[in-house]
């Protein structure tokens, strides 16, 4: 049975993506940031396409340790790192890398005394000002690492970028310098780009990257598309009309009447809505391709359903084809329909949308 509203996940770009960001950081391992279920891609099916990276990165504990069970070996890092002694025993137990970004977790650190050690990437505080030690105390912290048994050595230091997706905004050279600054002498790896900073900041490359949203061939820039940067697109969202009817001048469309026929034309009810994760905010007018052809949605977006004006298409019939995102239609452009980003589209996508995988031999 063809499902209704399914995403095609092409995973040799994946492939693609990846070699992508070793042409930008040439001399940097790759720690692939793999959370939120693989921005809705599928944590295990990325991570499998990814293999041969050095490291994946996941946000929580249960993230990597579903890694663990499926079998995975790479090195991994857990950027949220653990909020009480329990998480710190489960990343001793299936060997992740904590982020350590606070002083309550150095406390829990040096009060544990089970077998084992794991491997800390100590975070710098450069001006998110979310996670991570202020400036003046690192030092401290990295002492007090130094000193516990339950980890290992040397100490890996990063910090993570506020704005470094505007690329005319100066904050991202002082986080930079102010990461340079407070991290000279001490010995340990070091890591602070993003996909923004691999694109666009060449001074952020050190010893690793993190890329996050490049992998999946999205841009991290409002202004351009991940094909426009060289990436190429891995999910696509596709549903099919299920609906074609002729509506008259006065009719209104959808919940709440908002939209407002003005002339007749052909309307076409397409099976997908935001309980399929195509966002709820998306405007009148947002393209969507039929039979390829884009046509502009109308109305309002449902749980289910999305209506589109097919004055253009006049032999679209159910049963044809629609692409929400994907080839010719990139996702960027339909965020920006939205009032969002990207990285909630991709991620947003729900269970309800079959998965289809795509791939050639390599
Ligand atoms: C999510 C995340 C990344 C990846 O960011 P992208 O913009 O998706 O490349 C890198 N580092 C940290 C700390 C993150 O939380």
């Amino acid at each position: 049975m063809i499902p209704a509203a399914y995403a095609v996940l092409n995973l040799d770009a994946v492939w693609h993506n990846l070699s992508k960001v070793r042409s930008c950081a040439p001399h940097a391992k790759v720690m692939a940031v793999i959370k939120a279920n693989g921005y809705g891609h599928g944590l295990l099916r990325i991570a499998e396409a990814l293999q041969d990276v050095d490291a994946f990165a996941v946000a929580r504990v249960d993230e990597g340790i579903r890694l663990r069970e499926a079998g995975f070996n790479n090195r991994i890092a857990v950027l949220e790192g653990f909020t009480g002694a329990e998480e710190l025993d489960e990343l001793l137990h299936y060997q992740l890398d904590a982020v350590v970004h606070s002083s309550i977790q150095l406390e829990i650190l040096e009060a544990r005394t089970v077998q084992g050690a794991c491997a800390v990437w100590l975070k710098l505080d450069t001006g998110m000002n979310r996670l991570g030690f202020k400036a003046r105390e690192l030092s401290a912290a990295y002492q007090r690492l130094k000193q516990c048994t339950q980890v290992k050595q040397p100490i890996n230091l990063m910090t993570h970028f506020a704005n470094a997706d505007d690329i005319n905004d100066k904050k991202t050279l002082k986080q930079i310098s102010l990461f340079n600054e407070t991290v000279a002498g001490l010995s340990g790896e070091l890591s602070m780009a993003n996909s923004a900073g691999i694109l666009g900041w060449e001074q952020s490359l050190s010893d690793w990257v993190r890329p996050g949203i490049m992998l999946y061939g999205v841009s991290p820039f409002p202004d351009s598309t991940g094909q426009q940067l060289g990436l190429k697109p891995v999910m696509a969202l596709h549903s099919r009309l299920i609906a074609v009817k002729q509506i008259e001048a006065g009719d209104t469309v959808g919940y709440g009447g908002s939209w407002i026929c003005e002339k007749s034309t052909s309307l076409g009810v397409v099976a997908i809505g935001y309980g399929d994760g195509y966002p709820r905010y998306a405007k009148v007018g947002t393209p969507v391709l039929v039979n390829g052809r884009r046509v502009p949605l109308i109305g309002r977006v449902s749980m289910d359903m999305i209506t589109v004006d097919l004055e253009t298409e006049g032999y679209a019939k159910p049963g044809d084809l629609v692409t929400l995102w994907g080839e010719g239609l990139p996702v960027e452009e339909i965020a920006r329909c939205a009032d969002t980003i990207p990285y909630t589209l991709v991620c947003g996508v729900t269970q309800r949308v079959q998965i289809i995988e795509k791939t050639s031999e390599r």
